[in-house]
């Protein structure tokens, strides 16, 4: 099955108004006439309403970092899924480090995603194992629950187009990839059959699996050349244009 590659930058606590500015203005410059591939940045909140101005028709679509369930109310520092939606088109939901750091759980990750379908907000939903339970051998078992947990009660016509990104936390901005090889079982072997658990066969085939995890120019190629992985979900790389121009370019 054809699933069109996406590359997402996630740009986490960085990049100023106006460096967002400057990096999305050079990335459209370079990328007009790329072909083949789906191209996202996920700035800050505050650098929204400015990105969302400087991609207006081009290619390059919008995303946040993530989102509250509730449409407003007295839940001081959060942004609603109706804001966003004026915005964006994409939302990370439940990356490690709002796992990590935050109290994120695979609970909130679900009223997340709801929130996000709700109101046409397409999410990226984050899953990967720690490296204490990658060396219990306990990745299938954490990765699938994620996922059966993270989307429980989510209904397959409501979920069309949503994304999971396979995250191994021991690779986020740590310099140290996994292996394509690695990678692209787990996503075989535990995503994909986790995605049939909760929708269908069709379903889990038809749904993008990004990898993230210290993606690279010199070596994104080798995890896109991986039939299971439909593009990646990249950190610090994505913060440079040409770095981050470099692997949409190996995706396509
Ligand atoms: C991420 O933040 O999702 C990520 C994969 O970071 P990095 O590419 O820096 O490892």
């Amino acid at each position: 099955m054809a699933r069109l590659p996406l590359v997402a930058g996630n740009w986490k606590m960085n990049k100023t108004v106006e460096q967002t500015e400057r990096l999305l203005s050079d990335l459209v410059n370079s990328s007009k006439s790329q072909r083949g591939v789906e191209i996202l940045v996920c700035p800050p909140f505050v650098g929204l309403e400015t990105a969302a101005r400087v991609l207006q028709g081009t290619q390059i679509k919008l995303g946040a970092q993530n989102l509250h369930w509730e449409t407003s109310g007295a839940y001081t520092g959060e942004v609603s899924p109706v804001m966003l939606a004026e915005l964006c088109e994409y939302v990370i939901i439940g990356h490690s480090e709002r796992r990590a750091y935050f109290g994120e759980t695979d609970q909130t990750v679900n009223l997340r995603v709801k929130a996000a379908l709700a109101h046409d907000l397409t999410p990226i939903v984050c899953v990967g194992e720690t490296l204490e339970q990658n060396e219990a051998g306990q990745t299938a078992e954490v990765v699938s629950r994620q996922v059966r947990m993270g989307l429980a009660d989510v209904t397959t016509s409501s979920a069309k187009g949503l994304v999971v990104a396979y995250e191994p936390v021991w690779a986020i901005g740590t310099g140290k990839a996994a292996t394509p090889d690695g990678a692209s079982d787990v996503i075989e072997v535990v995503i994909r059959p986790a995605l049939e658990y909760v929708f269908d066969e069709d379903f889990a085939q038809a749904t993008r699996v990004l990898y993230g995890g210290s993606l690279k120019p010199g070596n994104a190629r080798e995890f896109f050349d991986q039939p299971e992985i439909d593009g990646g979900l990249v950190g610090g790389a994505s913060l440079n244009a040409d770095d981050f121009l470099a692997i949409i370019r190996a995706a396509a």
